[in-house]
C-alpha cells in the first residue's frame, strides 16, 4: 500500500472500487450468455382493478441467476445490459416469454382477455424495428390490445423526444398500451405526457409507501389531472389494506404489490 501510495496509484489498489468494476464487467460479460445458458427467467405479479381486486393485468419482471453470483436483482443487471447492449437482446426475449406466458392464460381467461405488462428499456425502443417486431409477435394469436409496454420517464429526455414520439405514435396503432413507470421519480412533466399516446401513469411507490401529507397532495394532484387527460392512474408498492383503501378514496384506478400477489412463476397464480 505504501507503494502504491508513493507512486500515486492509490486508487487503483483500493480493493472496493476494483471490486465493483470487476463485478460490473463480469455481470456485463456474462449476460451476454446468459439467455443461451438459461439463467434468465420470468415471473409475475398481478395487477388488480382498485374497485373490486380483480385481475386486470400482470406484470413481467426478469430474474437472473448467476452460477456464482446467485440472484441478481434487475435493479443492478438492466443498468449493466443497457450499457453493454445487451438489453436489446434481453428485452426481445422477455417480450416473447411475456407473450408466451399470457397466451397460455387464455384459455382460462373468463372473458378471453389476458393483459401483460413488460418493460422496455429506452434503447430498446429506439430500435429501428422495434416496432415492427411489436406487430410481429402480436400477429400470432395474441392480440397488440392485450400488450402493454412500461417505460421510465427517461424517455422524456429532450434529446430523444422526437424519435420516442414516433415510435410511440406507431405502436398506439398497432392497439399496444402504453404505461409510464415510476411516475415523480424522473424528469416528466404533464405537458410530455399530453404530447404522447399514454394511457396509464404508474406512481411510484415511494409516494404510496410513505403516507404523509406531501405525498397525499402529489398524488390527489396526479390523480386530478390524469382523469382530465383521460389516463388511467395504477399504484404500485401495496403492501397493506390501509395503503390500498387509501389509493382507492384518492382515485386511482388500479393497484399492484406484494399485498395482492408477489411477482411469480408465470402459471403458479396469475
Ligand atoms: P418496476 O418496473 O417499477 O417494477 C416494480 C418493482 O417493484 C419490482 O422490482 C417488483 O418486484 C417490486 N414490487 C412489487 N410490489 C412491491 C411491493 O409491494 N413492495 C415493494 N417493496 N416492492 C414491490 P424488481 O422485480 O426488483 O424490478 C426492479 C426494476 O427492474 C423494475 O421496476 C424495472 O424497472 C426493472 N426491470 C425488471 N424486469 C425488467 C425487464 O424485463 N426489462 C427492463 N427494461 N427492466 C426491467
Ligand atoms: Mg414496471
Ligand atoms: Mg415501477
Ligand atoms: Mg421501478
Amino acid at each position: 500500500a505504501g507503494e502504491a501510495k508513493r507512486t500515486g496509484c492509490v486508487v487503483f489498489f483500493n480493493p472496493g472500487i476494483r471490486a465493483q468494476l470487476t463485478r460490473k464487467s463480469t455481470l456485463a460479460q456474462d449476460l451476454r450468455m446468459a439467455i443461451a445458458n438459461r439463467q434468465l427467467f420470468i415471473v409475475c405479479q398481478p395487477i388488480v382493478s382498485a374497485a373490486d381486486h380483480q385481475l386486470a393485468s400482470f406484470e413481467v419482471l426478469l430474474r437472473w441467476t448467476h452460477p456464482e453470483l446467485g440472484p441478481i436483482s434487475p435493479a443492478e443487471f438492466i443498468p449493466v445490459a443497457e450499457e453493454s447492449g445487451s438489453i436489446v437482446e434481453l428485452g426481445d426475449w422477455v417480450i416473447g416469454q411475456a407473450i408466451a406466458a399470457a397466451a397460455a392464460l387464455l384459455p382460462r381467461a373468463a372473458d378471453g382477455r389476458v393483459k401483460v405488462a413488460v418493460n422496455v428499456s429506452l434503447h430498446q425502443l429506439l430500435q429501428d424495428d422495434f416496432a415492427d417486431k411489436l406487430l410481429l409477435a402480436t400477429s400470432q394469436g395474441f392480440a397488440a390490445e392485450n400488450l402493454i409496454i412500461e417505460l421510465t420517464e427517461s424517455v422524456f429526455h429532450e434529446n430523444e423526444i422526437d424519435m420516442v414520439k414516433q415510435v410511440l405514435f406507431r405502436i398506439k396503432q398497432l392497439g399496444v398500451e402504453i404505461h409510464i413507470d415510476d411516475f415523480g421519480t424522473g424528469y416528466s412533466s404533464f405537458s410530455r405526457i399530453c404530447q404522447l399516446p399514454i394511457d396509464a401513469i404508474k406512481i411510484d411507490k415511494a409516494f404510496i409507501q410513505s403516507a404523509d401529507e406531501k405525498n397525499t397532495a402529489i398524488i390527489e394532484a396526479v390523480v386530478f389531472i390524469a382523469q382530465r387527460l383521460k389516463i388511467r392512474v395504477i399504484a404500485e408498492g401495496i403492501e397493506t389494506v390501509e395503503q390500498a383503501q387509501r389509493m382507492q378514496a384518492l382515485g386511482v384506478n388500479e393497484l399492484q404489490g406484494y399485498l395482492f400477489g408477489k411477482p411469480q412463476l408465470p402459471g403458479t397464480t396469475v
